[in-house]
């Protein structure tokens, strides 16, 4: 609170009377100049403000070092109303602090052009959901040892009648920062139960199947998101679904909520796995502190893993402590059948990528289960039986 009132005395010192000062949130204040100024004078004005808020800040005699990044909106060019002009300024402040911290930044057309873009996005994202657009592929993840089919991850597409088949690249991001993500999640993992029902129907054996879960639905209550609600209440779920999750929830804020929610889940059967292992900013000490049923290695690491020495170094020292751990490993983004035998000959558990197979859409999948089971029914049965006992256990509840 004291920064806070420093900064406020450091703005005001600046201001003339023609200036409005206010704090609208958290530590974001708003500076509004009114008059006829040029528009070069605005970028002088947020040059001072930096430099001011430069200088350390002292509180009880501890120290304190802090920046600003401010975003530049100008009447009447980038706005007519208020809000206009205040959505404006935040969008250029926004793109100040990804140019760099300290720095100041000017709303112009291609900032503009790009945010209606993205509000154009959301609301056909918004109308996709009503629909019914998105739809789920399948990518398959194999046994390492002997490439018996074990299940699926599900991945969200988005049939659009206007840009055709988008990959989440195109829409999670604004998906995840509108909390359309929430819906999104729950149609995924209806339609992932969807599918499963009609293929066990039709006699096929789809083995797990995981689905991504994003952060939002785990800083607060399970039972406050249709798709946490379905997971908690619906018992069939624990014969085959698995959730993936990103490292980075597990450093969220609230630790304690996200750790009472997966081990909700994984008391139900759930199967929780680390999603993109080893990119983020998550400590060791989180694989202590959560349950988890089996690690992701990330792509980023297969790729490099025969040219790298390092990216070897560290998948063999990532698959080692989850087998020590008790729990099992996945190996994701296998392109090629030398990447395949580095990791069978690390012991790694389960493999996924285009060497086996692209995301597949639903229809696709009983003839690619029916291939398999024929495949391994007639070559590989004697090996499937010894080494289905051991992973399966692993892979779908770790001790
Ligand atoms: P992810 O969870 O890490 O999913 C794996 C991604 O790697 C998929 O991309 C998959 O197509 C791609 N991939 C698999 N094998 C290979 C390979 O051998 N080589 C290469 N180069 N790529 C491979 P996709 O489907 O584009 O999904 C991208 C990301 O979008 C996913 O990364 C996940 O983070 C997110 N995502 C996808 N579906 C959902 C969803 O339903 N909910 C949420 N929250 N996120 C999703
Ligand atoms: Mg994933």
């Amino acid at each position: 609170d004291e920064v806070l009132r420093v900064v406020a005395r450091r703005l005001v010192a600046l201001s003339t009377p023609n200036t409005l000062i206010a704090r609208l949130g958290g530590d974001e204040f708003t500076v509004v100049v009114s008059g006829n100024i040029p528009s070069d004078q605005s970028t002088v004005l947020a040059n001072r403000i930096i430099a001011a808020l430069r200088q350390p800040i002292v509180v009880q005699d501890r120290e304190f070092l802090i920046g600003a990044s401010i975003g530049i909106a100008n009447y009447p060019e980038h706005g007519n109303t208020l809000s206009q002009l205040l959505v404006a300024a935040d969008n250029a402040m926004y793109e100040a602090k990804k140019r760099g911290k300290g720095t100041s930044f000017t709303f112009n057309d291609c900032l503009h052009k790009r945010l209606n873009q993205v509000v154009t996005l959301e609301k056909r994202l918004q109308n996709a959901l009503r629909q019914d657009e998105l739809c789920v592929y399948y990518q398959p993840k194999h046994r390492t040892q002997d490439g018996q089919h074990v299940g699926f991850e599900a991945l969200v597409r988005w049939q659009s009648p206007d840009y055709g088949l988008l990959l989440p690249a195109a829409f999670i991001d604004i998906a995840t920062r509108t909390r359309l993500i929430e819906a999104l999640t729950a149609v995924v993992l209806k339609k992932t139960q969807q599918h499963r029902q009609h293929w066990v129907t039709a006699g096929l054996s789809p083995g797990r199947i995981a689905i991504n879960v994003p952060e939002i639905m785990l800083i607060k209550d399970l039972s406050e998101s249709e798709a946490g609600q379905l997971m908690l209440e619906d018992v069939d779920l624990k014969s085959w679904l698995d959730i993936e999750v990103t490292e980075n929830v597990l450093l969220n804020r609230d630790e304690a909520t996200v750790e009472r929610n997966l081990s909700q889940l994984a008391d139900r059967g759930i199967g929780i796995h680390l999603d993109d292992f080893g990119t983020g900013y998550a400590s060791l000490t989180h694989l202590r502190a959560f349950p988890w049923t089996a690690l992701k290695i990330d792509r980023s690491f297969i790729k490099d893993a025969l040219l790298d020495q390092q990216a070897a170094s560290i998948i063999k020292a990532m698959i080692q402590l989850s087998k020590d751990m008790g729990r099992a490993v996945v190996g994701e983004g296998v392109e090629t059948p030398a990447q395949l035998s580095f990791l069978r000959n690390q012991d790694c558990d389960v493999v996924q990528g285009y060497f086996f197979s692209r995301p597949l859409a639903p229809e696709n999948i009983p003839e690619y289960l029916a291939a398999q089971h024929s495949q391994h029914t007639a070559v590989i049965r004697p090996l499937k039986t010894v080494v289905s006992s051991s992973l399966q256990s692993s892979y779908h509840h770790p001790s």
